[in-house]
C-alpha cells in the first residue's frame, strides 16, 4: 500500500492549476497568495504562540477578525480543512502548529498526496484482507449500546458490553484480561443519502445516532469519560453536505477542462484538490480525483465530488439551500458555477449527470469548542480493560479529522500497554 501510494505520487505529483473560481467559472487568480494583512499575520502568530487552557471553548471568531477572516488565507484553509469561523480556537491553533512546514503548499496544494483509487478501495480493503489473514473477525450487524464498568477505589474495570446483534439485544460478559476499545465518536454517524431527484431532507435535525448514544451512556458512569454533548448537540453547528456528480456524457467535460487545464480522463491528477467557488453562497468547493476513482468506473464516466460548508442558506442558481436540494438541483448549482450557460443547465443536469447528495449531522463535530475534560484519554486513569480510540479521544499527537489521528490513539494505547 505505502508503495503504491508514495510511487504514485511521485510520478505524478498533485497540484493545482486553478485553487478557486468567480462569476460563473472565471478563474479567482488567487495566485498563490494569502493576501493577509500586517495586523492579520499577528492574530496568527498571536494565536500560535498562546496556551491551550487560554483557548478553552474559545472560538475562532474570538481570536480572529475579518483581517483574517476576509482574507485568501481563510478561504483556502477553511474550504480544505472544513473548518467553520464558530469552531474550536484550540483545534485551529494546532492546525496551524501540526502543518506549518506545508504552508507553503497550501495554495496550490503540492502538499497533498492522494490515493490511487478511493480511500475504501486503496486503504480499507488491503487492510481489511490483511487483518482477516491475521485471524481477526469482523461482526457485522451489531450496534454497541454500552459497556458497563465496576468502578472501585480508582479502579476501572469493564465488564460487560451490551449489543444488539440484527435487532436483537445481547450482552457479552468480560473479565479483567479482555480489553475493550471502543471508538467514541464517529464524524460519520447519522448520515443520510439522497438521489437524484429525492434531496437528504431534514430528518438530520432529529435523528438519535448509535455512537454518540454509545459515548453519553458510558460518560456517565464517571466523569473520566469525556462531555459527548459539548460535539453533538448543535448539528447546524456541525453538519455539511456532500455529493457525488458523474457525468454521463461527454458535455460537461469542457467546462471542466476550462477551470482544471487538464484531460479529465487522463487517469492522472485532475484538478488537484477542490476548486473553491469564492463567490458561492453555499462556499460551494469541488474536486476531480484521478479517474477511475472506483475499480469498477466505467472508463468514459467522470466521478466529481462536491461538497459545501453552509447547508442552509439559498445557492445563487437555485434559490435553495443545498440541504433541501435534490440531485438534481446540486448539480444545476455547480453546472452554474463552473460556467454553463445558463439557458443550458438544466438540460444538462438532468441528461449529462447523475448525483448522490450526502448530509452528515456530525461531519465537523470534532471542531467544536472543548475545554480539557471534553475529550477522554485514550486510557482514561484507573482503567484496567478498557480504552477509548478515535477523533474524540485526547492525545497530543496529532490533530483530528485525519486518519492519523485515530491510528495514533491506537499507537498510543499499545506503546502505553507495552510499557
Ligand atoms: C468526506 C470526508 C473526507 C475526509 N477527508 C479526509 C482526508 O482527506 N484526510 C484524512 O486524514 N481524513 C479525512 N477524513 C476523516 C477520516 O476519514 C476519519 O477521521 C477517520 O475515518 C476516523 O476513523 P475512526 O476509525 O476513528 O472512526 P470511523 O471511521 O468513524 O469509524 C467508526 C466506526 O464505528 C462504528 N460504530 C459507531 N457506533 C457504533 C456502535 N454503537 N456499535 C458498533 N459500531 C459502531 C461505525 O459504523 C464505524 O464503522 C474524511 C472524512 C470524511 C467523511
Amino acid at each position: 500500500m505505502l508503495d503504491e501510494y508514495y510511487w504514485l505520487n511521485k510520478h505524478d505529483p498533485n497540484y493545482s492549476l486553478c485553487r478557486a473560481t468567480v462569476k460563473q467559472g472565471q478563474d479567482a487568480h488567487t495566485d498563490g497568495k494569502f493576501n493577509l494583512s500586517q495586523k492579520g499575520c499577528m492574530e496568527i502568530m498571536k494565536l500560535f504562540f498562546t496556551k491551550d487552557e487560554d483557548l478553552y471553548d474559545k472560538t475562532i471568531e474570538d481570536v480572529f477578525d475579518e483581517e483574517v477572516l476576509n482574507s485568501t488565507f481563510w478561504l483556502y484553509w477553511r474550504t480544505m480543512f472544513a473548518f467553520e469561523n464558530w469552531h474550536s480556537a484550540l483545534e485551529m491553533k494546532l492546525y496551524i502548529q501540526r502543518f506549518i512546514h506545508h504552508i507553503g503548499g497550501l495554495p496550490d496544494f503540492s502538499a497533498l498526496k492522494f490515493t490511487k483509487y478511493n480511500q475504501y478501495e486503496s486503504l480499507i480493503l488491503p487492510m481489511k484482507k490483511y487483518l482477516e489473514e491475521a485471524g481477526v473477525e469482523f461482526r457485522f450487524n451489531t450496534e454497541v449500546t454500552n459497556v458497563l464498568f465496576d468502578i472501585k477505589g480508582g479502579r476501572k474495570v469493564a465488564t460487560q458490553i451490551e449489543c444488539k446483534v440484527k435487532g436483537q439485544e445481547e450482552r457479552i460478559m468480560l473479565t479483567e484480561d479482555d480489553l475493550v476499545f471502543v471508538t467514541n465518536g464517529s464524524c460519520t454517524e447519522g448520515t443520510i443519502y439522497g438521489d437524484q431527484n429525492h434531496a437528504p431532507n431534514g430528518d438530520a435535525e432529529v435523528r438519535t445516532s448509535g455512537c454518540w448514544s454509545l459515548w453519553k451512556n458510558i460518560a456517565k458512569q464517571d466523569p473520566s469519560f469525556g462531555h459527548p454533548e459539548k460535539f453533538c448537540s448543535d448539528i447546524q453547528k456541525t453538519n455539511w453536505e456532500s455529493a457525488t456528480i458523474t457525468t454521463l456524457d461527454d458535455k460537461i467535460i469542457p467546462y471542466i477542462t476550462n477551470i482544471c487545464k487538464r484531460d479529465p480522463k487522463s487517469g492522472k491528477v485532475v484538478t488537484g484538490g477542490i476548486v473553491s467557488c469564492q463567490d458561492s453562497r453555499w462556499l460551494l468547493s469541488w474536486t476531480i480525483n484521478r479517474q477511475g476513482q472506483f475499480k469498477d468506473q466505467d472508463k468514459d464516466k467522470v466521478c466529481v465530488w462536491v461538497y459545501s460548508l453552509f447547508t442552509d442558506v439559498p445557492g445563487d442558481y437555485v434559490k435553495k439551500p443545498m440541504k433541501d436540494c435534490t440531485g438534481k438541483e446540486i448539480t444545476e448549482e455547480w453546472l452554474y458555477h463552473l460556467g454553463v450557460p445558463t439557458d443550458q443547465i438544466e438540460e444538462l443536469a438532468d441528461h449529462s449527470a447523475v448525483c448522490v447528495p450526502t448530509m452528515m449531522p456530525y461531519i465537523t463535530a470534532f471542531f467544536m469548542p472543548r475545554a480539557k475534560g471534553d475529550r477522554p484519554d485514550v486510557i482514561p486513569d484507573g482503567c484496567v480493560n478498557f480504552a477509548f480510540l478515535g477523533q474524540f479521544a485526547e492525545t497530543p499527537r496529532d490533530t483530528i479529522f485525519t486518519t492519523e489521528y485515530s491510528v495514533r490513539t491506537a499507537m498510543e494505547l499499545f506503546t502505553d500497554c507495552w510499557a
